[in-house]
């Protein structure tokens, strides 16, 4: 008889953006003639900067001829895009990153999904709470947790991210092995100072632990004076892995591109304390279940690198900051304690009530849709997630018909 992986068994019941749905679905049945505006899942709404698009269709011709064809690549990514990458994203900002540490996918979110395959059953894992619920989901998947029991699973080190500790956890008192990190954060949209990360660096080096950090909203930072790669703090070659996605930054959601950057020197251990690299355990992981992205993205992912490119990344992200600004003010203007919204497109929004009972006071009486903060964890309960992902008409519009509802 075949069995199942009852790990499975323990996830929760509906993953968050389908519970959401089918509140939207049948609040659409009912009120048919209600344009109900979506600020809830991330995702961006505005076509590919016109650099990328060029490179894009430049590929696909060069696909059409034998000559130009290109069939399988380097599952670990093109040279051309790794190297712009090392260069750009991290060379110039004084990290010390090279195009043979950058692993080229197909999405943060596979990455920061498979990465826990590396690592050891019984590793303890941080987590922070609220969490993107990927990290958790998967050591979930891969059986590292106990059961869920009053918003929490067993074995899990929860890192609280409260309005106390401006939704910044401190390295816990307990050793752990493995510690997800997300800035600017999703959902909080808070943001790590170099001092901050710096502690989680220096814990992770005394406590032999791999810090997984998440700079897929790298793009919104706005302040000079934060850090962009975790690699640009001092020690963070031995013990970090950092994801990185064009999904946020560049519109890629629907095109897929994304990289994972291991440094040569980041290492864990065996059971008998022989180190080992994580760059060539994860080169292994790639080369055995990846096949790489197709090369027709790969070029318009390098296109975002030329001058042009990035001017158009910046406009992008001007774009919804701009949409951020005015949630932000409506909100604020409402009375509601706000947080992120400047150097992230989310905005975290203490609602003073049970955020299902916010979800859905929203959604009927302004037809807007949200995020509860509830289900990132139990942290947060009491908060909305708001997405600066949209138009400015339809941000504009919800917001005024948030404000005559609340207001
Ligand atoms: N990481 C975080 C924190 C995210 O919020 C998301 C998407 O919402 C991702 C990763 C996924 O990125 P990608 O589109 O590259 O899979």
């Amino acid at each position: 008889m075949i069995t199942i992986n009852e790990n499975y068994l323990k996830l929760q019941a509906s993953y968050l953006f389908s519970d959401i749905a089918r509140r939207v679905e049948r609040f659409q049945q009912k009120n048919p003639e209600i344009n109900v505006i979506k600020l809830g899942i991330g995702d961006v709404t505005k076509g590919l900067p016109p650099a990328a698009i060029r490179a894009f269709h430049k590929a696909v011709d060069e696909m059409a001829a034998d000559e130009t064809f290109h069939g399988y690549g380097p599952e670990q990514g093109y040279q051309f895009l790794r190297e712009a990458i090392a260069q750009n994203d991290f060379q110039k900002r004084g990290a010390n990153i090279t195009a043979d540490e950058i692993f080229i996918s197909d999405g943060a979110k596979c990455d920061s999904g498979n990465i826990q395959e590396l690592f050891a059953r019984d590793i303890i894992v941080a987590i922070p709470d609220p969490v993107y619920p990927v990290y958790l989901d998967t050591n979930v998947m891969a059986g590292r947790t106990g059961i869920f029991e009053d918003g929490r699973y067993g074995k899990i080190v929860y890192l609280d991210s409260t309005k106390e500790n401006n939704f910044v956890p401190s390295p816990p008192k307990e050793a752990v092995d493995l510690i997800y990190l997300c800035f600017p954060n999703n959902p909080t949209g808070s943001t790590i100072t170099s001092k901050g990360l710096q502690q989680w660096v220096n814990f992770a080096k005394e406590n032999k632990a791999v810090i997984l950090f998440d700079a897929a909203y790298e793009g919104f930072i706005n302040d000079s004076t934060l850090p962009h790669s975790i690699f640009e703090i001092e020690g963070a070659r031995e013990v970090a892995i950092e994801f990185r996605s064009f999904s946020k930054t560049a519109g890629f959601t629907g095109t897929r591109c994304a990289f994972t950057v291991v440094p040569k020197e980041c290492m864990a251990w065996d059971r008998t304390g022989n180190s080992h690299f994580l760059h060539s355990l994860w080169n292994r992981r790639q080369g055995t279940k990846f096949n790489g992205v197709s090369y027709p993205v790969q070029r318009a992912a390098e296109a975002i690198y030329s001058e042009e490119g990035q001017a158009q990344c910046r406009e992008l992200v001007a774009f919804y900051r701009k949409n951020a600004k005015a949630i932000l003010a409506v909100m604020q203007e409402l009375g509601f304690s706000c947080f992120g919204g400047i150097n992230a497109p989310y905005i975290w929004i203490d609602g003073k009530m049970d955020s299902w009972d916010f979800f859905d006071l929203l959604l009927n009486k302004a037809g807007v849709v949200c995020t509860p903060g509830a289900g990132f964890g139990r942290c947060g309960k009491g908060y909305i997630r708001i997405s600066s992902f949209n138009s400015h008409e339809n941000i504009e519009e919800a917001m005024q018909r948030i404000k005559k509802a609340l207001g």
